[in-house]
């Protein structure tokens, strides 16, 4: 059973976000609506002392659902009051579609949490793992990647005392893919990248000076984008430069090298002068065909110079980023991907499952000129993401961090596989959300932990290129306010 549009009616209206991304699990991008829709969806709620009912019903349809709650603590309340309400309603959904998603009924949440929340309750890992499979639906499959992360994370989730994480990004690529959901703009003629690299300069050198009065430093740091390598080489060395004065001692530096045709000789022994451990050069798939309809310029051969490349150059920890679900492929055409990389053999991959965001080209392909709901094939990206991981651990890859996003192929997730010794500790730190990181740069979100991880606060600047350069004082205001504790003084 499929709908066309919702009409969701629950007297819970604080959580109703939380429930339509439970409906959306089983019916895609369908419109929801608090006050119209042909299928309805009904939620009749009773409580008595510490005891919950909820009846779901649709149609012919009905689901009960009970929770006794006992807990004191009025976030806590809320927290568990939400999850029982999304449990009914996954438990009415699925009994109506006969679908079972591979996460159950987890949306909005890090998997990992879970598990290490069972953990600290002193549960055994296994039964950390085999809890998410009884009481959230987790498939037995997804609860042991979750318990094999978590292993390779062991001792890497940590952060030390007054440290933090280093975001840096430049929102240039050279074109622009059918599945960006990003801000970035196309280099073009390349007239925004000097105010960009003047305004970040600025940047840079503001959130230094606030690092050290707070007393903070850095441990991993991170270059992204967009795809830091598209701007000239010049440029990308004056921001290096910058940053290491200002935030010395990383241990850790990341730049996405992402499109291998902004990859050169020059930059990558620049990159390693300046002392950068870590690139990714991403294929994201080696048929030329599926690169040039999703809007990439480059082919797979190019993708294989760059990596020869950046290993001439001397890196010794690449990673390559990979797509299952692009349009048009199949699981043959995903094998000979995995196949080459396989053949290849950087240091880390990350297997993404297409997430076709409303922002994207491809999804004003799929979803406006096609008129069905913006989908692909789901049990076949199912299978490539299977495939990835039989193949990866089999190579000598393992699973290190996992996260998942709105809209993803098949309710499927991002994993990012690496061999012993190689996992990024940014990516455990950034997912994980152990690592407080200054985020600096158009549409970077600074996060900054407090109370050993219970409230995370956010600092966002603006996604815009021109209004980030524009309005540079304001985004290093709002970090001052965030993080020093008198931001006057
Ligand atoms: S390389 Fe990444 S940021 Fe650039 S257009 Fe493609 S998806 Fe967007």
């Amino acid at each position: 059973m499929t709908a066309k549009s919702v009409w969701l009616k629950t007297p819970l209206t604080i959580f109703y976000p939380d429930l339509c991304d439970v409906v959306r699990l089983f019916w895609g991008d369908v419109s929801i609506s608090p006050d119209e829709g042909e299928t309805v969806i009904t939620q009749e709620c009773a409580e008595g002392g510490a005891h919950f009912f909820d009846l779901w019903s649709c149609g012919e349809e009905t689901y009960a659902y009970h929770k006794e709650i006992t807990t004191q603590s009025p976030l806590e309340f809320k927290r568990l009051r939400k999850r029982a309400a999304k449990m009914g309603l996954y438990g009415l959904m699925k009994q109506m579609t006969g679908v079972t998603p591979p996460w159950g009924a987890l949306t909005g949440i890090r998997p990992t949490r879970l598990l290490y929340e069972g953990m600290e309750h002193g549960l055994p890992r296994d039964l950390a793992m085999r809890r998410l499979t009884a009481e959230y639906d987790v498939s037995p499959e997804r609860a042991a990647l979750l318990r094999d992360i978590s292993l390779m994370q062991e001792g890497l989730r940590e952060m030390p005392e007054n440290a933090f994480d280093l975001y840096i990004g430049i929102p240039f690529c050279t074109t622009r893919c059918a599945y960006c959901s990003f801000s970035s703009g196309e280099l073009g003629k390349g007239k925004l990248v000097k105010p960009y690299v003047d305004a970040l300069l600025h940047e840079i050198a503001v959130c230094g000076e606030m690092m050290r009065r707070a007393g903070r430093k850095v441990r991993a740091a991170y270059i992204g984008g967009g795809t830091p390598t598209s701007i000239p080489c010049a440029d990308l060395e004056r921001i290096l430069a910058a940053a290491q004065e200002q935030f010395p001692g990383a241990v850790e530096w990341t730049v996405e090298a992402g499109r291998p045709d902004t990859i050169d000789p020059e930059k990558l022994s620049m990159l390693r002068r300046r002392g950068v451990g870590r690139i990714s050069v991403n294929p994201q798939t080696f048929c030329d065909e599926t690169l040039r309809r999703v809007g990439r310029a480059h082919t797979g051969e190019d993708t294989v110079r760059a990596y020869r490349q950046a290993r001439e150059a001397g890196f010794e920890d690449i990673n390559m980023d990979l797509i299952a679900g692009l349009p048009g492929e199949d699981l043959d055409i995903f094998r000979k991907t995995l196949e080459k990389v396989v053949e290849l053999n950087p240091d880390s991959v990350t297997v993404h499952s297409l997430a076709i965001k409303r922002s994207s080209r491809l999804h004003e392909q799929l979803h406006v000129n096609e008129g069905g709901h913006t989908r692909v094939n789901e049990k076949q990206a199912g299978e490539m993401i299977d495939l990835a991981r039989q193949t990866l651990t089999r190579g000598g890859w393992q699973p290190y961090y996992l996260y998942r996003q709105k809209y993803m192929a098949g309710n499927l997730e991002n994993v990012g596989y690496a061999k012993p010794g190689k996992a990024c500790l940014y990516n455990i730190g950034n997912m994980e959300e152990t690592a407080s990181v200054l985020a600096l740069g158009a549409g970077a979100i600074t996060k900054w932990i407090y109370d050993r991880e219970l409230r995370i606060e956010r600092a966002p600047n603006v996604k815009n290129i021109e209004e980030y350069i524009a309005r540079v004082d304001e985004m290093c205001q709002r970090k001052r306010a965030l993080i020093l504790e008198d931001p006057e003084a």
